[in-house]
Formats: C-alpha cells, structure tokens, sequence
C-alpha cells in the first residue's frame, strides 16, 4: 500500500507539474499569434483611417482620423479585446527607432495610447491568466508612411486552471481506488499466507509443548503457496519421525528397563539357593559328609549356571550394543553346520533323540561368520533336542537358494503353542510348561536372533503343539550387499523417504520384536 500511494502521489506531483507548465506555454504562445493578428487588423484599420496622410506625424502626433477610428465606440473593446486578442489590449502609437540589436521601438506620441478591456463572458472552463506579451513593430501604411505600433496583450482567458483541476480530479479518484484496491489485493494475500503460517506456529508450538500428536491440516489450493504446502508436507514428516524415534526411544527404555528386572531376578535364584547350602553346611549338616557332599555338589552347579547365565548376558549385550563386529569371509556353509550338529550329537545320544544331517552334494559358499552362524546352529540344535522326548528325531537340512542359504532345524519335540510362539525370540521368555520352564535361561533364540539379523537374514519358525518345531534360517549371499539393497528398495518404496540409513550389523530388532 505504501508503495502504491508513494507512486500515485509521485506521478500526480511530475503529472500535474507538467501539464501546468505545458498549458501555460500553450497560453504564451497562443498569445503570441493572437499578437501578430491584432497587429494585422490594426494596420489595416491605420490605413483606412489616415487615408493620405502619414498615420503619425513627423512631430510624433497621431493622425486625429486614425485616432477617431481606433477610439470608435466598441472597436477597441468588442472587436480587437473581446473577439480578436480574447485579452486585455493596450495599443501605444508613435514614431519607429530601428535598433538593429533589440529590435524595434516605439517612441509612444502624445494621443497615441488606445486600450480595449475584455469584457465578453469566458467560455465554459475558461479563466484568466495572468499573463501578458508585449511586441513592437516598425511598419509602414499602405502610402509607405512609416510609424511604430506597440502592442501589450494580457491577461487572456485559457482553460489552463480548469484542465489542470480536472486531470488533478482525475488522478484524485484513480489514486483512491489504486489505493482501496491495493488495500484488498493486500489482505487477501496475508490472509492466504497467514493462515497457513498461523496453524504451522501452532503445530511447532504444540510439538515444542511436548504434545508429539500435534500436525498441521494440509493446505488448501487456494491458500498459501507452493513453498509453503511443502513446507507443510515437510513439517509433518519430521513430526511424524520425531514420534516414531521418541516411540522407539520409551520401548527400547520400557525393553531396558524390563531387562534389568528379569537380570536381577535370574541373579537372585541360584544366589538364594547357594546362600541356603551356604547355611545349612554351616549349621550340622557340615559335619555330615554325605549331605555336605550334595550341597558342595548343588553349589557347584548352581555356579556354573549362574557362570553360564553372566556368559549369555555378556553376548547379548554385546550383540545388542553393536560391538560385535562380524568376522564375514566367504566359505562353505556345509562346514559350519556339520561341526554344530557334531556337538550336539553327544546329549542328543544320552537323551535318546536322533539326530539327522542333510547336506547339498556341492559346496554352499556364502559371506558369513562361520563361529556366529555355527552358534546360532548349535543352539537351535540343542533347543531341538532339549524340547524332544526319548525316541523323537531332530533332521538338520541345508539347502543353497538363488540369493543365498537356507538351514532348517526340523524336530518331532513337544512344539510350542500358538500363544508363545510370538515370545519365544524375546529375552528370557521361556515356555510356560514345566519342562521348558525349568530349563534354560530364554537367551538363547534372543542371541540366535541377534546374531541372524547382523548377517541381514531372517528366521521363521512353525510349531504345532505336541508334534515338533521347525526353525528356518535363511541367509544372503552377501550380508553387505543384502543391506544395500533393501536400503535402495526401501528408499524406493517410501518415494524418496529420507529415512535414516541402518546401521549395518544392527537391524530394527529393537522396533520389531514383539514386547512380552
Ligand atoms: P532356553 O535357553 O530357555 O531354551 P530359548 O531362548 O532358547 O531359551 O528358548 C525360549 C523358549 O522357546 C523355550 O523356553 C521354549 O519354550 C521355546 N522353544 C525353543 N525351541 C524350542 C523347540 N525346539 N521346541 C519347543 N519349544 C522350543
């Protein structure tokens, strides 16, 4: 608005300014050719009223029938003021000197002044103005008597004032409605801006609030502008990720937090068993060998679980805090899963459980840590044979597939029921049933499962309660290259999503594990 009466004001300034200046030249020079007229009207009137003799004398007196002609009653008023000069006319007669530098002069006679006022009425828009022109001639009569005529023309009628007053009218109204216009054109846009920028404050204060829910509307296609629908679009993404991470921050610290209760519990069991042998051997049962013996022998083993529980937790701590790095070469899967099943052969013998290997005829080559991989067989192995009664079967089978390796452990064991199957790769789940309660410590298929994830594979399983398990493993051919990929797909999939990327090694266990 400023801008637009600032230039209104400007150009009305240079506008009326110039208008005033060039009206005013107009007057001057239509002054000047009114000037030459009345000089040709006055000559010939001269001419007719001095007849022979030489309109003025050589004494400087003007002719008394030149004079009686010019003083006519009317002439000098209605004819030469009113209708020819349209100003106010005075004639001075008398003898010419010929100044060859300022031109002609007149040396006015005695009677030789005549004035003719302008009486008739001006014309609509038309006023006086306040100037004059004076013009001096050395002429000659008709008979070639020369004399000398002043003429002072002044104060004509010219519409100057009036078109001056109409343009500067003009420009008046125009100026108003540019500025009334400018006015609207104005609000409208600061409300179409404002209100979008209005409600992104609003959200931005709501999430500064703490209240991470708050988004801001889309924005309609009559508000606003590109930018700022983008600005919108972005504004609710970021909202929509700070969310997630503060959601995934309270799980992963409710996951912690859970952790360190069920550490402590797991802690306090075999020390409140170890504490009682500790107290009954101090009491008489210490001086008995034989009970003594029992209780040194129920410590002892109540030492090596809670060595083999601290052992565990060490290795899920490290698997979870990414400080295992991988020891990844290319090898032969065949190995691996050969020598993990051979370790469990032995239990599986004593227990009475069959184990079976199928291995492919070629070599499985993949990029894999071969003492990681063999540990995640090795417990699914042992898992098998733990949850299988005397006279059941565990079939390890090894299969290479198009992007890499699939290894199955397969058992005719109790199964697990549909309930925990969920559960069952959380830390310290273990079955509710009497034989799965009592053994293990629910680490193991957590650590499997880490350790699947570092390699960017997955893990299935399938049970059916009373007739076995079936635990599937695949793996990459390439972890790196596998993560890279989903990367690129995922990105792809999400349209440009600019999530964070994953760190390699660490998958979205913390977000995709189930809570107990
Ligand atoms: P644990 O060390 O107690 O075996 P895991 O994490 O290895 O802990 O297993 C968790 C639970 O999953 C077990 O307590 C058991 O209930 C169930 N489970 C795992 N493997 C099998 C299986 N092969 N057959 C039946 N149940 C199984």
């Amino acid at each position: 608005m400023g801008v637009t009466t600032l230039t209104v004001a400007l150009i009305s300034l240079v506008v009326v300014n110039r208008l005033d200046d060039y009206f005013l030249n107009q007057a001057q020079a239509d002054l000047r050719v009114r000037t030459e007229t009345v000089k040709e009207v006055l000559g010939i009137t001269i001419d007719v009223g001095s007849r022979t003799q030489p309109p003025v004398s050589a004494q400087n007196v003007v002719d008394p029938g030149v004079v009686t002609t010019l003083d006519r009653s009317g002439f000098m008023d209605e004819l030469i003021a009113d209708r020819v000069a349209e100003a106010d006319v005075t004639v001075v007669l008398g003898l010419a000197v010929d100044d060859p530098a300022a031109g002609p002069k007149v040396v006015p006679a005695t009677n030789g002044r005549f004035e003719g006022d302008l009486t008739g009425p001006p014309q609509p828009g038309q006023a006086r103005e306040a100037i004059s022109y004076t013009a001096s001639y050395a002429l000659k009569d008709s008979q070639g008597y020369p004399y000398g005529m002043q003429l002072t023309l002044a104060a004509p009628y010219s519409y100057r004032a009036s078109t001056v007053a109409n343009v500067t009218g003009l420009l008046l109204v125009i100026g108003t409605v540019g500025i009334a216009l400018s006015l609207v054109v104005a609000a409208l846009l600061a409300l179409r801006f404002a209100s979008p920028l209005r409600r992104l404050t609003a959200a931005s204060r709501q999430l500064a609030e703490g209240d991470l829910s708050g988004r801001v509307p889309a924005v309609e296609p009559s508000e606003g502008s590109a930018e700022i629908a983008d600005l919108t679009r972005q504004f609710n993404r970021m909202a929509d990720r700070l969310e997630e991470l503060v959601e995934i921050t309270r799980r992963d610290r409710d996951r912690s937090r859970d952790f360190l209760a069920d550490v402590s519990h797991e802690l306090r069991t075999p020390i409140a068993a170890m504490r009682t042998f500790n107290e009954l051997l101090q009491d008489r049962a210490g001086e008995d060998p034989a009970p003594r013996a029992e209780f040194l022998e129920a410590s002892s083993e109540q030492l090596s679980r809670l060595d083999w529980l601290a052992q565990n937790l060490l290795e899920l701590s490290k698997l979870d805090s990414g400080l295992v790095l991988l020891e990844l070469r290319s090898a032969d899967l065949r190995d691996c899963v050969e020598s993990a099943v051979a370790g469990s052969r032995l239990t599986a013998d004593r227990r009475g459980v069959d184990v079976s290997l199928e291995l492919p005829a070629g070599p499985v080559v993949i990029i894999h840590d071969p003492l990681r991989i063999g540990q995640v067989i090795g417990n699914l192995v042992s898992n098998a044979v733990k949850f299988t009664p005397r006279g059941g079967s565990v079939r390890v089978r090894l299969r290479p597939m198009a992007d890499g390796a699939s290894i199955e452990v397969a058992d005719t064991g109790i199964g697990i029921d549909a309930t925990e199957l969920p559960h069952i790769f959380e830390r310290f789940y273990r079955g509710s049933r009497g034989e799965t309660r009592s053994s293990g410590s629910g680490l193991g298929l957590s650590i499997v499962k880490s350790i699947v994830d570092l390699h960017h594979g997955r893990i299935a399983v399938e049970s059916r309660l009373g007739q076995g398990s079936r635990f599937e493993v695949r793996l990459p051919r390439d972890p790196e290259l596998h993560a890279l990929a989903t990367e690129a797909a995922s990105g792809r999939a999400g349209g440009g999503d600019d999530r964070p990327a994953r760190p390699t090694g660490r998958d979205e266990r913390t977000t995709d594990r189930p809570r107990a």
